[in-house]
C-alpha cells in the first residue's frame, strides 16, 4: 500500500503568484481540452456510436496541439504566457481530462464539467525533482516553499518525482505519495458493527458511542448565518464576493473540524479491532432512490463523511491490521436487533427503539449498529442479510454480550 501525505504551506508573495499562474494554466488546458472532447463526443455521438472510431483525441495528441499554440501569436488564439510555468500542470491536467472522459463513458462518472474559478482555484499537479526537508518542500518552477509549523516533518524526506498542489479558501497545500509499505497481519482483536450519524458520529456496537467535537456544532451554526448574509447582498456585487469568501472560509473550517474527528476515531478504531463492519452507502443511496431524501447540510456532511469515514478505515485497517468490511446492510434502523422483527413503528423517536414484537427497548444507533455487525458476520446470506431475513446460528456466536445485558438492564 501507498499512503499520501498533505500538508499546509505559506507562500511567499512570488510564489503565490506562481502558484496562482499554475493553478489557472491547468485550469485553462483541462477546459480547452474538455471543449475538444465535447465537440468530439458530439461527433460520435451522431456517427451513432460506432465502436471503432478514430475521432477522439489523447492526453498527449492534445498535448502537442497546446505547444503549438504556445508558440502562435495571441491574436491567433495563442497562448505564449504559458511559457511563463511548469510545463507539467497544463499536461498533468489533460491527463486528469482523460480519465474524466474515460470514467464518463465508462459509466463510472457523470459527463465532466468545465473547471470555474468562482467555484474554487482548484490546483495542479508538477512531476520532476521534489525535495522535501524538515520544514521545506522544493518544488520545480515555484521554488521553495515554507511548511506550515503544525506540519513540519510530516512528509517523507527525501526526493520524490510528483506532486500535487491544491487550493482551499486562500489556504495552500501540497501533497506527495510515500514509499510501499506492506500491510500489517491480523492480530485476532474483536469486531465490531459501526453506525455512523449526525447526531453522533458513531455508535458502535459493543455500546461506545464516538460524540461530534462541540465546535463542529458552533462552526455549522456560524456557516448558517453567513449564508444568509449572502442570500440578502445584491448579486454580482464585491459585497456578495466578500461574503462568498467568509462561507467559503467557514466551510472549510467545519469540514476540517469534521475530518480531525473522524481521523482520530478510524485510527483509534483500527489500531483497536480486527475487524470493522460498516453500511455501504452505494448500496443504502439505492434503496432510497424511491423515497422522499432529506437534503441539507447535515446530510450532505452525513454523506461525504461515510465515504470519507470508510476511506480511512479502510487504509489504516491495512496499516494496523484490521480487516473492513462494508454490507449492504438495509432496513438497519427499521430492524429489531434481538428478534429480527422489522417496522417502522419500531422507532417511537428518533433516538429510541422499542420492538413491536418483542417489546425490546434500546437506543436506535446501537440497535443499528448491532444490525450492521450481524450482516457483516453472515456472508454467505450476504445479500439477504438486510432484507429481514431469519437469522440463524451465527448471529448469537457474534452478538456482544453488552446487548443481552441491555435488555435485561431495561
Ligand atoms: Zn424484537
Amino acid at each position: 500500500m501507498r499512503r499520501a501525505f498533505k500538508v499546509e504551506v505559506q507562500p511567499t508573495p512570488t510564489q503565490l503568484k506562481a502558484l496562482l499562474q499554475h493553478a489557472g494554466n491547468a485550469r485553462w488546458a483541462y477546459n480547452w481540452g474538455l471543449a475538444q472532447h465535447q465537440a468530439a463526443h458530439a461527433a460520435w455521438v451522431a456517427e451513432g456510436k460506432p465502436a471503432k472510431w478514430d475521432g477522439w483525441r489523447t492526453a498527449i495528441d492534445l498535448h502537442k496541439d497546446l505547444n503549438a499554440l504556445k508558440k502562435a501569436d495571441p491574436e491567433n488564439g495563442g497562448v505564449p504566457w504559458m511559457y511563463e510555468a511548469s510545463k507539467c500542470a497544463p499536461q498533468e491536467a489533460l491527463r486528469d481530462l482523460d480519465r474524466a472522459f474515460k470514467n464518463f463513458l465508462e459509466g463510472r462518472a457523470k459527463y465532466p464539467r468545465f473547471k470555474s474559478k468562482s467555484r474554487g482555484i482548484g490546483g495542479f499537479q508538477l512531476t520532476g525533482t521534489i525535495q522535501v526537508a524538515q520544514k521545506t518542500v522544493q518544488l520545480p518552477r515555484i521554488g521553495r516553499l515554507r511548511v506550515k509549523p503544525g506540519d513540519h516533518g510530516y512528509l517523507p524526506w527525501g526526493r520524490h518525482s510528483a506532486v500535487c498542489v491544491t487550493e482551499r479558501a486562500g489556504r495552500w497545500f501540497v501533497s506527495i505519495v510515500g514509499p510501499q509499505i506492506a500491510d500489517a497481519a491480523n492480530k485476532g482483536l474483536p469486531a465490531v458493527g459501526l453506525d455512523l450519524g449526525v447526531a453522533r458520529l458513531a455508535t458502535l456496537s459493543d455500546g461506545t458511542v464516538i460524540e461530534n467535537p462541540k465546535a463542529l456544532a458552533a462552526g455549522r451554526r456560524k456557516l448558517d448565518r453567513l449564508q444568509r448574509e449572502v442570500a440578502r447582498k445584491k448579486k454580482i456585487s464585491s459585497n456578495r464576493r466578500k461574503a462568498r469568501t467568509k462561507v467559503a472560509k467557514a466551510y472549510a473550517r467545519v469540514a476540517k473540524v469534521r475530518s480531525d474527528a473522524l481521523h482520530k476515531a478510524t485510527t483509534t478504531l483500527a489500531k483497536s479491532h480486527g475487524r470493522i463492519v460498516i453500511e455501504d452507502l452505494r448500496v443504502k443511496n439505492m434503496t432510497a432512490g424511491g423515497g422522499k431524501k432529506k437534503r441539507g447540510l447535515n446530510r450532505v456532511l452525513l454523506d461525504a463523511s461515510l465515504g470519507e469515514f470508510r476511506r480511512q478505515l479502510e487504509y489504516k485497517g491495512k496499516l494496523y491490521g484490521c480487516e473492513v468490511v462494508a454490507v449492504a446492510a438495509q432496513y438497519t434502523s427499521q430492524r429489531c436487533s434481538l428478534c429480527g422483527h422489522t417496522d417502522r413503528g419500531n422507532r417511537p423517536s428518533q433516538a429510541g427503539f422499542c420492538c413491536l414484537s418483542c417489546g425490546f427497548e434500546i437506543n436506535a444507533d446501537l440497535n443499528a449498529a448491532i444490525n450492521i455487525l450481524v450482516a457483516g458476520s453472515c456472508p454467505e446470506t450476504e445479500n439477504a442479510c438486510g432484507a429481514g431475513v431469519r437469522r440463524g446460528g451465527p448471529r448469537v456466536t457474534s452478538q456482544p454480550a453488552v446487548k443481552q445485558e441491555s435488555a435485561v438492564a431495561r
